[in-house]
């Protein structure tokens, strides 16, 4: 159920964003969240969706995910809903977005959804030739996010990613110094895997649970971890736990023509999100980041 304070600090977001009182007359769960408490409010104004969390937990997580939702919805490219507010109330922060109401995918789904990535990717907008990276922290899923910037994407990977997760895994005792060297052999050779391209614009974790269908059928994509850098970032992400058509991948390579051969470097790509899931939910995926590192 949700708590009253999160609903009369929603309610009081809503009065600012509308300059009018709002009021909430309805509540109820919304699953399939990893981290936060979801919640749909239906409101004298239409419905409205809230996430809430422990702010001494995850401090400025909805702060930063608010600001990298802005600049995907600022790309007017894929739908992203409207950020309505953030705020801290007591022990929770929480975040207040437009409801995305789900309809049946329009029969051209994937390949809209594919070309608008792809026109997303190619922004470049707010980067202002800083490199790769942003100009704060954020989170993916429910860790810490390094954004330092770097000019090269190489450094950018090694550094923000692949270092940064490896060190959480070496102080949580499921990597050893093997794991280490096995990435040390991988470094030299990466340069091979990432073809030299402006940096684009990422959702950051564009699995299949982070779109949603929206209400003209069109893909909605919601829960990113924003920054700017390597574009197979993404297309590594979306084939990471299956569930994206081909005409997705047909529709992108038409609009932002791929390297014949980007489907080779996916696993190497998802050696960032697979040592996330190391962290998040422990050994069993470790197996999975040996197997890319010995097949390379
Ligand atoms: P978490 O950060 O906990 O993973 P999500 O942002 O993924 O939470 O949201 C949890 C679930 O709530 C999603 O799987 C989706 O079904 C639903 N959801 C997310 N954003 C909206 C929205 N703006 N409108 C309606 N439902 C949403």
């Amino acid at each position: 159920m949700l708590s009253t304070e999160i609903k009369t600090v929603a309610e009081k977001l809503l009065n600012q964003h509308f300059g009018k009182p709002v009021q909430v007359t309805h509540t109820s769960g919304v699953g399939g969240g990893c981290i936060n408490d979801a919640h749909r409010l239906k409101t004298s104004e239409g419905p409205f969706f809230v996430k809430y969390n422990s702010a001494s937990r995850y401090p400025g997580m909805f702060e930063a995910e608010a600001k990298g939702l802005l600049l995907l919805r600022n790309s007017n490219t894929v739908y992203v809903p409207e950020v309505i507010g953030f705020g801290e109330e007591g022990e929770n922060s929480f975040l207040v977005l437009e409801f995305i109401d789900s309809a049946a995918q329009q029969d051209d789904f994937w390949f809209h959804f594919g070309s608008e990535m792809a026109n997303m990717h190619r922004i470049i907008m707010g980067q202002e030739n800083k490199g790769h990276g942003l100009d704060y922290d954020n989170y993916i899923g429910s860790l810490p996010q390094q954004n330092k910037w770097h000019a090269s994407w190489i450094d950018f990977f090694v550094v923000e990613r692949l270092e940064a997760q490896l060190r959480i895994a070496r102080e949580q005792g499921s990597a050893g110094p093997d794991l280490s060297q096995m990435f040390q052999r991988l470094y030299k050779h990466l340069s091979d895997f990432f073809p030299e391209e402006p940096p684009a614009l990422l959702h950051g974790d564009l699995w299949s649970g982070n779109f949603m269908i929206g209400s003209d059928g069109r893909a909605v994509i919601i829960d990113p971890a924003v920054y700017y850098g390597h574009r197979y970032m993404d297309l590594g992400m979306s084939k990471l736990f299956g569930g994206f058509d081909s005409a997705f991948y047909e529709a992108y390579n038409e609009a932002y023509p791929l390297e014949p051969s980007w489907r080779k470097s996916m696993d190497i790509a998802n050696l960032y999100p697979l040592m996330v899931h190391v962290n998040l939910f422990g050994g069993g995926y470790l197996s999975s980041v040996k197997a890319v590192l010995r097949g390379f």
